[in-house]
């Protein structure tokens, strides 16, 4: 039960370790998906560069930039198709694909806008006319505007899954956008300039606008100190975006659109401009790209953060359920299981069975005394077993012979040899030894007693291990048998009788004494009712061996075999 409880526990505490991490990993998978998708945002936005400088060229064919161009087609190609179809690991756990959709619609724009950039490309400089150009260009800013819904989808779909990135998200989001105005803004002047025509109302109504989103932008992010502040990545690239680009970068242009906006002669072609202007637009990328880099080292660390905490709870579970089963382990060893044993014990001790002892060694304190109680109360039942049977030895015995008492051979005539069974046949001698009182008289009390011991142990050694002998009365014997036949028993009782008579008895003072008696043979039943009267018989045909002169065995009238021996 207490590991069980202790498991349930580690598993409630493992558990939001486990959430913890895998959040984590799946936070770090989505903002890495997102850098991919704005990756894919940047290079279609940075396409229009070398494709205005292309439709700018009085070169015809422009090969550097045209070589230039289709590096930077390959490589929108490229990050468009990363976001299409992800190789990168993991990607099970980012919950939604990005819908195709959207991807086809900017992939049908993109062609289309290419087409109508080489085709005003492939003209000579004179034949390309402002409307193509701001077409084509237009078409390369639709590209883009399309390519804001996958990026818009990503956003929201990130803000909402989780609340930890979506601070990022949204200002990785606007730093794209910062880019993506920032690029904007010149090609929205491209047109005129790659044609060599003055600034129309359009362009001016254009830039400015942008100029205006631009500033709101940079307002929101640049005013964030500790965006600059948060990583060494990031130190230096506020003041770097507003002297280059802001400075430089936005100077150019204004000194183009003063031109523009009295003639169509401008200091620049369409070419160098976009060659300087791409130029500052670099940390306005690169502070997008070291935002992300730095977001998502930041995502890996927690990652990694949470997988050692998991670890860690995961090992410190492991060592308490270790050690719980060792205590278990222990409390069973060293409690539960002497117990049991000493319960064993005690129950055996109860019962009288020998009971296997166990190994005490290892017992100490309590479990020690009570197994030396144990051993205590084991030597006391002894004691009082040995005593037990030796009282039951005295009480069943007579004391001078050795041989059961009457007492004993009143129980065994008493009880029936089967229970539920016929009742065997018992068939008894009684035997009194013809003129004791002579030995008394002549040779002493002792001298008796000795004769009395030897008649006994005559008795013992002649007959069968199954006969019951018992000294009877002072120096009368009895001989009782099971399932003998009577004729069988008179044979033996006369074999006694002639084994007493020829056995020599030598008492203390070297006097040698030949002693007889006189027996008295009867059959019938075990049995309480049945066993005073074999006595009766057994007894009368004694006393008729000693009327008719002793030394001699008589059995129950009515058989047929009482002769005289
Ligand atoms: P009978 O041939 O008629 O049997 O004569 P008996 O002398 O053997 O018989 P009686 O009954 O006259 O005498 C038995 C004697 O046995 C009497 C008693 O003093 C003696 N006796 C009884 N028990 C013991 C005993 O334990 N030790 C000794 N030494 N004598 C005993
Ligand atoms: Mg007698
Ligand atoms: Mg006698």
């Amino acid at each position: 039960m207490a590991v069980i409880c202790t498991a349930i526990l580690a598993a409630s505490i493992i558990t939001p370790s486990y959430d913890d991490y895998w959040l984590a990993r799946r936070n770090l998978d989505r903002v890495e998906r997102f850098r991919l998708v704005l990756d894919a945002a940047n290079r279609l936005s940075a396409e229009r560069g070398p494709s205005n400088a292309v439709m700018g060229s009085v070169t015809v064919p422009a090969s550097d930039a045209m070589q230039q161009l289709a590096q930077f087609r390959s490589a929108s190609d490229a990050a468009v198709e990363a976001i299409a179809n992800p190789v990168t690991s993991n990607r099970e756990s980012v919950e939604h694909p990005i819908p195709t959709r959207f991807l086809e619609q900017t992939t049908v724009q993109l062609k289309r806008a290419r087409m109508q950039v080489d085709r005003v490309a492939s003209l000579p400089f004179e034949q390309r006319r402002l409307e193509d150009v701001q077409g084509a260009i237009e078409s390369m800013f639709a590209v883009v505007d399309d390519f804001q819904l996958v990026v818009a989808w990503n956003v929201d779909e990130l803000v909402d899954a989780d609340d930890g990135i979506a601070a990022p998200v949204l200002i990785g989001h606007m730093l794209s956008d910062l880019r993506e105005y920032g690029g904007r803004i010149a090609s929205q002047i491209m047109a005129p300039i790659a044609t060599r025509h003055p600034l129309e109302r359009k362009h001016l109504i254009d830039s400015s606008r942008t100029r205006g989103r631009l500033n709101e932008l940079w307002r929101l992010v640049g005013g964030q100190d500790a965006l600059f502040r948060s990583d060494s990545r990031l130190a230096g690239k506020h003041e770097e975006i507003q002297r280059i680009f802001f400075g430089d970068g936005l100077d150019m242009l204004d000194a183009l659109v003063a031109e523009g906006r009295t003639s169509g002669n401008y200091s620049l072609t369409a070419e160098d401009f976009t060659e300087r202007f791409v130029k500052t637009l670099q940390p306005l990328e690169s502070l997008r790209r070291e935002f992300l880099n730095v977001k998502i080292d930041e995502l890996m660390q927690t990652r990694d953060r949470a997988l050692r905490t998991l670890m860690l709870v995961i090992a410190v579970a492991i060592a308490i359920l270790t050690i719980l089963a060792g205590i278990v382990h222990m409390v069973h060893r060293s409690v539960l299981s002497p117990l049991l044993q000493a319960r064993d014990e005690v129950i055996g001790l109860a019962q009288d069975r020998p009971v296997e002892l166990g190994n005490r060694e290892g017992y100490a304190g309590e479990m020690r005394r009570l197994f030396d109680a144990i051993q205590i109360l084991r030597g006391k039942l002894l004691e009082r077993a040995v005593r037990t049977d030796k009282l039951k030895e005295q009480a069943e015995t007579d004391g001078l012979t050795g041989l059961f008492n009457r007492r004993t051979l009143d129980l065994i005539g008493q009880s029936k040899p089967e229970q539920g069974g016929l009742a065997e046949m018992a068939c008894l001698i009684l035997m009194d030894i013809d003129y004791f009182k002579l030995v008394n008289d002549s040779y002493g009390h002792q001298a008796g007693d000795l004769v009395l011991r030897e008649v006994a142990g005559l008795l013992r050694t002649l007959l069968r291990p199954a006969d019951v002998v018992a000294r009877f009365g002072g120096e009368e014997f009895a001989v009782l048998s099971s399932g003998d036949q009577l004729s069988d028993v008179v044979v033996r009782a006369r074999r006694l009788r002639l084994a007493l008579q020829r056995h020599e008895i030598v008492l203390p003072d070297g006097v040698r004494l030949n002693m007889t008696a006189s027996f008295g043979v009867a059959s019938g039943s075990f049995g309480t009712d049945e066993w005073p009267r074999l006595i009766k018989a057994a007894d009368i045909a004694l006393y008729r061996a000693k009327t008719e002169g002793r030394n001699r065995v008589r059995f129950a009238a009515h058989d047929p075999l009482d002769t005289t021996s």
